[in-house]
């Protein structure tokens, strides 16, 4: 559980606090179809009381491990994802995307969770520009080179190339 006691942010307005939070992934319920976090998620940040409500601000640090989708390789990868959020106990006027909360405390396990979820990429790559395999070889294009002739050939001119090969 990764809860913000307000009693240390509750007396002033302006009042900022620090906190950190250290939580075994293993705790969450990441999914591990296609990735997996393991290792310690570190939370940290400030929370200041604003008047109105509690303005959290920090950073979620996590280690994944996944598969490229074009080399194969297995990479890990240490990450960090930051969030700044409106925690009030009733909406603020004119202030979309508050977080409700009731009690002495702001829980921001489901946050961190959240977080760490939307901040993977859709297409696990080890880098952006990963060449992938040779799709005739199956050789690492990033580690070697292979003499397989990949040229991709636009369509219409594969049409026009037929026509040449003719004669
Ligand atoms: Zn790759
Ligand atoms: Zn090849």
């Amino acid at each position: 559980m990764m809860r913000i006691k307000l009693s240390d942010v509750n007396n002033t307005s302006g009042r900022r606090y620090e906190f950190a939070f250290d939580i075994p992934a293993g705790k969450f319920d990441f999914p591990t179809n296609n990735y997996r976090i393991d290792g310690m998620i570190k939370v940290g940040g400030i929370a200041e009381n604003t008047g109105a409500g509690y303005h959290l601000q920090g950073s979620v640090k996590c280690r994944r491990h996944f598969v490229c989708d074009r080399c194969l390789e297995e990479v890990t990868e240490n990450q960090v994802h930051n969030f700044d959020e409106i925690y009030a106990k009733k909406s603020i006027e004119n202030q979309k995307d508050v977080n409700i909360f009731s009690g002495d405390f702001i829980d921001i396990t489901d946050l961190i969770h959240d977080i760490v979820i939307v901040g993977q990429p859709i297409i696990n790559l080890c880098r952006p520009d990963c060449k992938g395999l040779c799709p005739k070889c199956g050789t690492n294009l990033n580690k070697h080179r292979c003499s397989c002739d990949n040229t991709v050939i636009d369509p219409r001119l594969m049409v026009l190339k037929k026509l040449l090969e003719k004669d």
